[in-house]
């Protein structure tokens, strides 16, 4: 039914067990700026950064659901407005201050009540409340099954409410999610990271490490073929340290397998895998399943060794390259991209020239790059960021500069090659349909809005550095 998915956003029952997570430090003092909430029927919901948080509103808002509130899509009706929040850089999470900024003046106060979730909520804590005196409530990733208690102590009166303990060694299990994307179903398998990589922030703003169980993951997967999804994205800070809590003990390669082999199932995904834990039994598996996509993002962020041993990354150059040789070695050709970290601390003229030289051999398919910015409570946040704004900001361009030509002749090299896309979207203005192969590449061609939801075979007919256009075939 991909088709019919289209204009609904789907809500599903996700059945799983309750989360015991300790309590909170709870925010007690009332503010002049806070008004007593009332009931809270309806919400507004907006996300910034990863797809963890895209998936993460997703399971907030079947809570939001579970508990009878109504979503609305403009913040102006709504008697709760939520922000899930990113962290990962300053830029980030400087966003969601000046959204509430933006909100505040646009409303003049007439939510009733406005929360900040994710990371910068965790990060900050209760010196948010000083920050944003208009927020009444913030909650991080660890403690959302909370949330519906939360908002009872809300309605109930309380002025300010949090929900940030970390302690927690359960995973976000819900009743409901109310899935955004039509065509993609995002499942998480692991929650939280342990690894500390000097400059990320991740593990201090989403807890340890917890690995779901393989049946629950299985389960969830049964039940979002059988509402018609036929492409599943798994999701994990580092997914590849899953590992099964569950007797079972399946590998990371055999979970991907067993989803993979569920009736009905057209194209996995998973996403973001740690070079450290990248076996060859991964590749092993996409050898083996066709609908595993052939497909890898595995962050590199600096192709210099000593920069890698200060990012406490785990890995060489010579031992990033292995994996990558590994997977050259696949029967199917797999697409691949990284991200890429350009002047953390001391990294010099001839450290970023390492990470050039690896970007020419391995030639990935995509980049995602940014300047370092240091963040609060990580390891580099002790070392001097001695690199200039002004020279992180060349060497980005540089190194993206690199990466377009790459782009451009890797593109160009599929001129005249078909590929199977989901249609995931259509401009009525041009009369063009989207679509993205196994590989994620973003095809144009012309179609009609029916398109959407179904899988089509194009053929390249030109190639940009960002995407195709094609026409379709068969
Ligand atoms: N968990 C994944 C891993 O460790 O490979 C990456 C997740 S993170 C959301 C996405 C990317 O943001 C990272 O791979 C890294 O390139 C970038 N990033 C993380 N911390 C950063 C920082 N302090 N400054 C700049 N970029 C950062």
């Amino acid at each position: 039914m991909p088709g019919g998915l289209l204009n609904e956003r789907m809500i599903t029952n996700e059945v799983c067990g309750t989360v015991a997570t300790p309590a909170p430090r709870e925010g007690h003092q009332p503010s002049p700026a806070v008004a007593t909430v009332g009931t809270l029927r309806t919400f507004y919901i907006e996300t910034f950064g990863c797809q963890m948080n895209v998936h993460d509103s997703e399971k907030v808002q079947g809570l939001l659901l579970a508990r009878g509130m109504t979503p609305v899509e403009d913040f102006m009706h709504a008697d709760l407005v939520l922000y899930n929040s990113c962290s990962i850089r300053e830029k980030a999470a400087q966003k969601v201050f000046s959204r509430l900024g933006a909100f505040r003046k646009a409303t003049r106060g007439t939510a009733k009540a406005i929360g900040v979730l994710g990371c910068v909520a965790q990060q900050e804590g209760e010196r948010f409340f000083e920050r944003a005196p208009q927020v009444s409530l913030v909650c991080g990733s660890a403690s959302y099954s909370r949330l519906p208690q939360l908002l009872d102590q809300l309605e109930a009166g309380k002025p300010r409410v949090t929900g940030l303990g970390l302690d927690t060694v359960e995973c976000f299990e819900t009743e409901m999610t109310r899935r955004d994307n039509p065509f993609r179903a995002y499942l998480t398998i692991i929650e939280g990271c342990d690894q500390r990589c000097s400059f990320c922030v991740v593990p201090m703003t989403r807890g340890p490490q917890r690995s779901r169980p393989s049946h629950k993951i299985l389960a969830e997967a049964r039940r979002v073929v059988d509402q018609g999804y036929t492409e599943i994205q798994l999701l994990g800070q580092i997914i590849n340290a899953w590992h099964d809590p569950s007797p079972a003990r399946l590998s990371f390669a055999d979970l991907l397998a067993r989803v993979a082999e569920l009736p009905g199932i057209r194209r996995v995904r998973f996403t973001t895998s740690h070079p450290r834990y990248f076996t060859s039994d991964i590749v092993q598996a996409i050898d083996a399943n066709s609908n595993l996509c052939d497909q890898v993002h595995l962050p590199l962020q600096s192709g210099s060794t000593p920069v890698l041993a200060r990012m406490l990354r785990g890995y060489t150059r010579e031992e990033y390259l292995e994996k990558i040789h590994d997977l050259r070695k696949a029967r199917r050709a797999i697409s691949l991209s990284t991200d890429i970290i350009v002047g953390f601390c001391g990294e010099t003229r001839e450290d970023f020239e390492q990470t050039l030289s690896l970007i020419e051999e391995v030639e990935y398919d995509q980049i995602f790059s940014f300047k370092y910015s240091s963040r609060p409570n990580t390891r580099a946040e002790g070392s001097e960021d001695d690199i200039a704004e002004e020279e992180k900001g060349r060497r980005l361009t540089e190194l993206q500069e690199l990466q377009r030509q790459i782009q451009v002749r890797r593109n160009q090299a599929l001129l005249g090659r078909s590929f199977e896309v989901l249609v995931e979207g259509y401009q009525a203005r041009l009369g063009q349909a989207v679509g993205r192969s196994t590989t994620n590449r973003v095809i144009n061609f012309p179609g009609s809005a029916g398109d959407m939801g179904r899988y089509l075979t194009v053929k390249v007919t030109s190639a940009g550095p960002n995407s195709l256009v094609g026409v379709r075939v068969g």
